[in-house]
């Protein structure tokens, strides 16, 4: 088996144990369990691998400190349990960040509340160091002095500031990349992953009242064709649309969704770009964002906005929202921030667990909160819905979850298929706790050794140090593919537009990853478009070295510039507005 994703479709004509519908982290995880134990499996995304909720996220790896809040500990301890496990299985698209939770005379909760959260925090982490190397070693959470937190984080407001906790927390540097990896994983155990192939509807038949599903009907984004594939259980892991995928049934299935939408913008660097702690900046409003140093940015967010709609855009009132709440808790000595240091945003729509079980009218494709609102503080635990109680034999749609906790989710859903519809077929052992995701030079060790040698020979093969650290960063042992094509034809070493990507990178996101769009390659192969507005040369000339790569005549070439930059404009045109009212 090969870890390439070459988007095999002729192979969807083979029978399945598992349809998986949707490619983002839950789906992904579910695809790589399945396989890994031996069953054939397909999975099937509409658009690309990731593009949903799953590559907009604070991007941590993390327990949820403030889901302590609302005592929802299980998940907490869950989520720290996880963070260990994913930080072990990928340690070079994986770092341990010191978060700060700055505590004014004006806290709230109060500072002594706060500190209690801390601690708890840092006992359900008890196992978080179990085999870990010292690079992901998480050391017991410490108060800092006023003076000293100042001095780390000199943006701080200092009126009432009494000092601040410092604890971590593991970030997730490119979850684009690392949900990559998984991908690739899941194929490597034998998996079919096809993106840009919506499932329209369920295959199967009436029995006796009941609904038993034998696959899905799935057309080809790329050709406009249908296809019918066949399995003998489907697993909906639509994240936010899970509702929509079973309203193509036709009848309740007492499963719904609650959004939330979460929103991110990337600015100047805070502070100047000396900060290296994340700060969970909460203003006095209560509302709170974390500030995260990244790529050389400041990234803050997110937003939790109740909404009824499936793709919401983001808005200029969410992006003032986020600098109201930063700014506030800003030094006077900080510029504050406004719309023109905004460079890009982010959105994403939380799948929430629905509270009550309220049957779902299959032809009611809204979704109000039910009480009224609150998704701030709605649980983020996953839940796995078996439609046989509702008479749909042979289907699972899995509901709520975290990024951080998508791998126990799947292997809580593969034991489900085990117990039940599976029952009988032949399965082999996968130890899904320390299995280390595609690219990882080695499960549990220290990533700096082998970053440093696999820059050095980048370097040695003609990238520049900054494009090397970052290769070797975001394909782990696959930098290889990127010096072989950087030996064969040193042009591919040129950087694309500043980011610290190279040209070799996107004949791999053609050849090896699956990419068939440029927004596929700029924002989620490379780190182009997650870093910086993108510029159109940079987009035009992506597209001339995937263009024959990807059969494209000058034509179709030129078309595809202008939708994606068309697309780009259109984000930016929901919230961008003119600097007077900034
Ligand atoms: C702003 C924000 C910040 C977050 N931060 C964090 C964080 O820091 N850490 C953390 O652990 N979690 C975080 N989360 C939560 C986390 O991102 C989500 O729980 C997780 O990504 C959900 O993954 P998913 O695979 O279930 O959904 P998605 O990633 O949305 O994937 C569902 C996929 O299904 C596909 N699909 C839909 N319909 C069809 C169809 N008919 N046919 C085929 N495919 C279909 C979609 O295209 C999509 O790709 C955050 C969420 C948000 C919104």
């Amino acid at each position: 088996m090969t870890a390439r994703l070459d988007r095999p479709i002729a192979r969807l004509a083979d029978d399945f144990d598992v349809v998986v519908i949707g490619g983002g982290i839950t789906g992904v995880c579910v695809a790589r369990e399945a396989a890994s134990r031996g069953l054939r499996t397909a999975l099937l995304e509409r658009d690309d691998f990731g593009s949903g909720t799953s590559s907009a996220t604070t991007k941590y790896i993390h327990g949820g400190i403030r889901y302590l809040e609302q005592y929802d500990v299980a998940v907490v301890r869950e989520s720290l349990r996880e963070r260990r496990i994913l930080a072990l299985g990928a340690p070079h698209l994986v770092e341990q960040t010191q978060f700060i939770m700055p505590a004014w005379r004006w806290s709230k909760p109060p500072t002594p509340l706060l500190g209690a959260g801390v601690l708890l925090y840092d006992a359900l982490s008890f196992d978080r160091n179990v085999a870990a190397p010292d690079s992901l070693r998480i050391p017991h959470p410490k108060w800092l002095s006023k003076s000293a937190l100042l001095k780390r984080v000199p943006w701080l407001d200092a009126d009432g500031l009494q000092g601040g906790f410092a604890y971590h927390d593991t970030l997730n540097l490119h979850p684009e990349r690392l949900l990559l990896a998984y991908a690739q994983s899941a194929a490597a155990a034998g998996a079919v992953l096809i993106n840009h192939i919506t499932v329209d509807s369920f295959v199967g038949h009436d029995v006796a009242g009941d609904f038993l599903v034998e696959g899905v009907h799935a057309t080809d984004r790329l050709t406009g064709r249908s296809l019918e594939v066949r399995a003998r259980v489907v697993v909906n892991a639509a994240g936010p649309w899970i509702d929509k995928v079973l309203g193509t049934l036709g009848r309740p299935t007492g499963v719904g969704v609650d959004r939330s939408k979460g929103v991110h913008v990337l600015t100047r660097p805070l502070g100047g770009g000396v900060v290296r702690d994340a700060v969970f900046a909460r203003a006095q409003s209560g509302r709170h964002v974390i500030v995260s140093p990244w790529m050389g940015k400041s990234f803050i967010g997110p937003t939790d906005t109740p909404i009824n709609e499936s793709d919401p855009v983001v808005t200029p009132d969410d992006v003032d929202l986020i600098l109201d709440t930063v700014n506030s808790t800003m030094s006077a000595a900080e510029a504050p921030l406004t719309f023109d240091d905004v460079e890009l945003t982010t959105i994403g729509v939380r799948p929430l667990i629905k509270h009550t079980d309220t049957t779902v009218d299959p032809t009611d494709m809204s979704n109000t909160p039910d009480d009224g609102g609150d998704t701030y503080s709605a649980s983020r635990r996953h839940e796995l819905y078996h439609h046989v109680d509702r008479g749909v034999r042979n289907l699972w749609s899995i509901g709520g979850g975290k990024w951080t906790t998508a791998r126990a989710t799947a292997e809580e859903m593969v034991d489900e298929l085990a117990a039940h519809e599976l029952t009988g077929v032949p399965m082999r052992g996968f130890d899904t706790r320390s299995a280390a995701a595609h690219g990882t030079f080695a499960w549990a060790d220290d990533a700096e050794p082998f970053l440093a040698s696999a820059a050095t020979s980048l370097v040695e093969a003609g990238l520049s140090s900054q494009s090397a650290e970052l290769v070797a960063r975001l394909y782990g042992t696959d930098h290889r593919k990127i010096a072989e094509l950087v030996s064969d034809d040193p042009d591919l070493a040129r950087p694309i537009a500043g980011s610290g990507d190279v040209e070799a990178q996107v004949i791999v996101a053609v050849v090896d990853e699956a990419a068939r769009t440029l927004a596929d390659i700029i924002d989620r192969r490379l780190v182009l478009g997650t870093v910086s507005r993108v510029p159109e040369t940079a987009i035009r000339r992506i597209a001339h070295i995937a263009a024959p790569l990807l059969g494209w005549d000058d034509t179709r070439r030129d078309h595809e510039i202008r939708a994606e930059l068309d697309r780009r404009a259109a984000l930016d045109s929901h919230w961008r507005i003119s600097p007077a009212r900034a």
